[in-house]
């Protein structure tokens, strides 16, 4: 993978953790400790449990892909980034920009998801 590449991820992969970052500012004030049955309606204490267990798991999702992203970032100038870890073929630079953190090509990607 060229320098140019290499740097134009950087960029991406930093961009994407800075959103990353702020999608969990907003996310934080809906997963706070629902509060007890008296405080709020037993529905809307109902509604406030589902939707902090959905909350809860896009938190978790965006924490693993940012450790994901810190990583790739790290490997940013290793010998074998880019390169499938499986087939070690180049991943292609498009596929590279969605998700900076794949280390699959799509094919292997396929069979080891
Ligand atoms: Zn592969």
């Amino acid at each position: 993978m060229t320098e140019e590449r290499k740097t134009e991820l950087g960029l991406i992969i930093r961009a994407e953790i800075e959103k990353i970052i702020s999608k969990l500012e907003d996310l934080k004030s809906f997963t706070e400790p629902v509060a007890p049955d008296n405080a709020i309606g037993r529905i809307s204490r109902m509604d406030a449990i589902n939707n902090k267990t959905i909350f809860d798991a896009s938190q978790r999702n965006l924490k693993t892909r940012m450790v994901q992203l810190d990583q790739s970032l790290k490997r940013l100038n290793d010998d074998d980034f880019g390169i499938c870890i499986q087939c070690r073929q180049s991943i292609p630079f498009e596929r590279m920009k969605i998700r900076p953190e794949i280390r699959f090509c799509a094919k292997c990607f396929k069979n080891h998801p």
